[in-house]
């Protein structure tokens, strides 16, 4: 989009680039393209791209920005275009000493937070029964986002044992951390705001340099990160924030929706903009998302048009049961795909993770392409943790986290109990595992048994060796020689079992990531790689030109678009979620992500509910979503099973909204691959056998047959997975009560 495409309002927005800018605008006025073609504009106007900041939400919005910038206006050099947990990696890189860490630090993502936090609690025998480990997280990650540090937090003042346990854990996790020399996501915000704070100097530099700063997605930024963006922007005062007060979705995670709602204030001569015209959705969408949001109280009034027709409205379906929702979404894709759409027009969004696996499920069965976007869900496997923490052993010695991960990894006889006793050894000496074990007449390598010392040497030699060479080395051969001369990739490779070759092949796979890296950058190192892996968030695995159909929670759905956007599970009590229904801001915040789901549809959208839904392993009935009452009743249109639902008893009686539309099902003009209602019944009942059937329970050696995979004989059967080996397609693992397998 070039400047003159920009309406009136988005170009003054463009133009205006001195001073404080408040540019607040609903979903799909154009607030990130303004954004991009202000960056252009300032550089049109000779502004230096290093002189320009600008922070996104997401790797990928950064990455698009800098695209966009790129065919705009050609090279970009030494602009930062990024997301503000990568700006403030830059930042305690460069200021590594004075932030209290050593400059090869390694930030620890969730999963290492939570070993992390299990292995302390376990020491102070707190019970994770009790205090479970994400919640004693989430606790220690909102004390950081107001800024207090362990010392800050005052043991006497708490009186009820969680808090203590917190209090206790914290100050336990902070000093591992330090001593790891590694910082956790939360640890990049504060420390960047600790070091401007403590650190004139580094401060200034950063203020000298940005002359012109730019936030995209502000309302979701928390006070930490406005503390920091206001201190860089103190000298120049050219801050040009973005945002939309309706979409603010992260208040949990301490999004603080007064960074937008006080622009005005904290800014004194500050200028606002307001963008009205979205250009993405259809009008009966805009409508829709509008009655829905204009629910809430605490909002600043905006009101937005669109030029775009009408378009259909929005369709309401209910199904009987859950499995039914996920089978009647894939039938409306089936058959708007042989009308000519692609399938990566259709985005799935929902309000819980687990909400993806039944429709994944239906998915495979009939062939429908889709990618899940759950970000860490490659690096969660098991053997790329493993390849992950070696290659940070490389990055940082003093990452005991991850020296234990591997020390077994291929066996080399080492089990729990060595472990404690090699970490006490080190512990005392004040060394960490690695420096410890590196002294090859040190008491750790003498403790060993012969094997395990001399298992554990050649892996620390290993190490050693590419540490000291790792300059002259590609990032891929870092990977190989440690896969390799670690006997990591041999001992898969005798393991010669189906599971194995399945470890390899996504060992090798990882590689692909690593090239993608290494062609991205102009010198690349390993350090870097480490770092921008554990950045990458969930969206920043979307590609709109991946021909699949997506799926993803709403919450990572923000500022993107789609064609066609489902959104399945509109019941009280998933959403908008049960708290909701005690706390008024609770209920606002699930309505602003409601509100986004809803905006993120170009042209189609759908909303769903299920009468009976499995949750948690329960399976109730659910009453229909409080946000569906509150659309807009001439925007929608029902289905014949949603109408015959809420008339009768079943599921919350007469709640919900009554369409008193049929025209897209009554007359069949609109998508419509089958009679709703028979289906429904139909099918549910099938289900209903299916799944007592399924709790049948196996015997190795049982031959059995599957719908789509043939025959083949069971391996094991664990009550709920049951492994069998298929003539046609090998080993796979089938939950039970998904897959119908029958016994022949
Ligand atoms: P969100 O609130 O969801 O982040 P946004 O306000 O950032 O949305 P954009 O993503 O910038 O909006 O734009 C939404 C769509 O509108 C994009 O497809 C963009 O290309 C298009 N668009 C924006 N401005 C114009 C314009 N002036 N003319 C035509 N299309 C436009
Ligand atoms: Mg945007």
């Amino acid at each position: 989009m070039a400047l003159e495409d920009l309406n009136e309002q988005q170009l003054e927005a463009v133009k205006q680039i001195e001073g404080p800018l408040l540019i607040l605008a609903g979903a799909g006025s154009g607030k990130t393209s303004t954004m991009t073609n202000r960056i252009a504009y300032m550089i049109s106007q000779g502004i230096a791209p290093y002189n320009i900041l600008a922070v996104t939400f997401t790797n990928k919005a950064a990455k698009e920005m800098r695209d966009r910038v790129e065919t705009l206006i050609g090279a970009r050099r030494g602009m930062w275009i990024m997301t503000f947990h990568a700006m403030c990696l830059r930042i305690l890189r460069s200021h590594a000493e004075e932030a209290g860490y050593k400059s090869d630090f390694v930030v620890y993502d969730t999963s290492d937070q939570k070993t992390l936090v299990k292995g302390i609690m376990k020491e102070k025998g707190i019970s994770d029964r009790e205090f479970p480990v994400n919640s004693i997280l989430a606790s220690i990650s909102r004390q950081k986002e107001k800024g207090r540090t362990p010392d800050k937090v005052d043991y006497s003042q708490y009186h009820d044992t969680r808090s203590k346990a917190v209090a206790e854990v914290y100050t336990e996790y902070q000093k591992r951390l330090i001593k790891n020399n590694a910082m956790d996501f939360d640890d990049l915000l504060l420390n960047t705001v600790l070091l401007f704070k403590g650190h004139p100097d580094a401060l200034k530099e950063y203020q000298d340099r940005f002359q012109y700063i730019m936030v995209d997605e502000y309302q979701d930024t928390n006070r930490l990160q406005y503390q920091m963006i206001s201190m860089m922007a103190a000298q120049h005062h050219n801050l040009c924030v973005v945002g939309d007060d309706d979409q603010c979705i992260y208040e949990w995670r301490g999004a603080d929706i007064r960074n937008i709602l006080d622009f005005e204030k904290d800014f004194r001569d500050a200028k606002v903009i307001k963008l009205e015209q979205n250009y993405r959705s259809k009008g009966n969408i805009l409508a829709a998302a509008h009655s829905v949001i204009s629910h809430n109280k605490g909002r600043k009034k905006k009101e937005l048009w669109t030029q775009a027709d009408d378009g259909e409205k929005i369709t309401y379906f209910r199904t009987e049961s859950d499995r039914d929702e996920a089978e009647h979404i894939a039938s409306l894709i089936e058959s708007m795909v042989s009308k000519g759409r692609e399938y990566s027009d259709f985005a799935i969004l929902y309000r819980t993770n687990a909400q993806s696996r039944i429709m994944e499920e239906r998915f495979q069965r009939e062939g429908i392409p889709y990618r899940v976007l759950s970000g860490m869900r490659y690096y969660d496997r098991k053997e790329i943790k493993d390849a992950i923490a070696y290659m940070r052993l490389i990055v940082n010695p003093s990452d005991d986290l991850s020296l234990v991960r591997v020390i077994n990894e291929p066996k080399r006889g080492i089990g729990a109990k060595t472990i404690d006793k090699l970490s006490a050894y080190a512990a005392i000496r004040g060394q960490s595992l690695l420096e410890g074990l590196s002294d090859p007449d040190g008491e750790l390598l003498a403790s060993l048994g012969t094997k395990a010392r001399s298992g554990v040497s050649d892996m620390i030699n290993v190490i050693k060796y590419i540490r000291n060479n790792k300059d002259q080395m590609s990032v891929e051969d870092v990977y190989s020689t440690l896969l390799e001369n670690t006997g990591y990739l041999k001992a898969l490779e005798d393991a010669q079992t189906i599971e194995a070759e399945a470890r390899i092949d996504n060992l090798m796979e990882f590689k692909s990531v690593i090239a993608e890296y290494e062609e991205s950058v102009d010198t690349p190192t390993v350090e870097e790689f480490m770092s921008t892996m554990t950045l990458s968030a969930e969206q920043d695995n979307y590609d709109e030109n991946q021909p699949t159909v997506t799926m993803m929670t709403l919450h990572s759905a923000k500022g993107l678009e789609f064609p066609v956007v489902f959104m399945p599970g509109m019941e009280d009590g998933l959403f908008p979620g049960s708290r909701a229904f005690d706390s008024e801001q609770d209920m606002e915040q699930e309505r602003r992500l409601c509100y986004v789901g809803m905006t993120r549809a170009k042209e189609l959208l759908f909303l769903s509910s299920a009468e009976v839904r499995t949750r948690y392993g329960r399976t109730e009935y659910t009453r229909e979503s409080q946000f569906l009452r509150e659309v807009d009743k001439t925007l929608l249109k029902g289905d014949a099973v949603y109408e015959s639902r809420s008339n009768g008893t079943g599921a919350g009686g007469n709640v919900g909204v009554s369409t008193g539309d049929f025209d897209g099902y009554s007359s069949g003009k609109a998508y419509r691959p089958f009679d709703s209602l028979s289906y429904a019944k139909r099918e549910t009942r099938a289900h209903k056998v299916g799944a007592s059937g399924s709790g049948e329970k196996f015997k190795p050696g049982d031959k059995v047959s599957h719908q789509k995979f043939g025959q083949g004989l069971v391996i094991e059967d664990t009550g709920s997975i049951v492994t069998v080996a298929f003539d046609s397609v090998g080993i796979k693992k089938l939950a039970k009560g998904i897959a119908v397998i029958k016994k022949i």
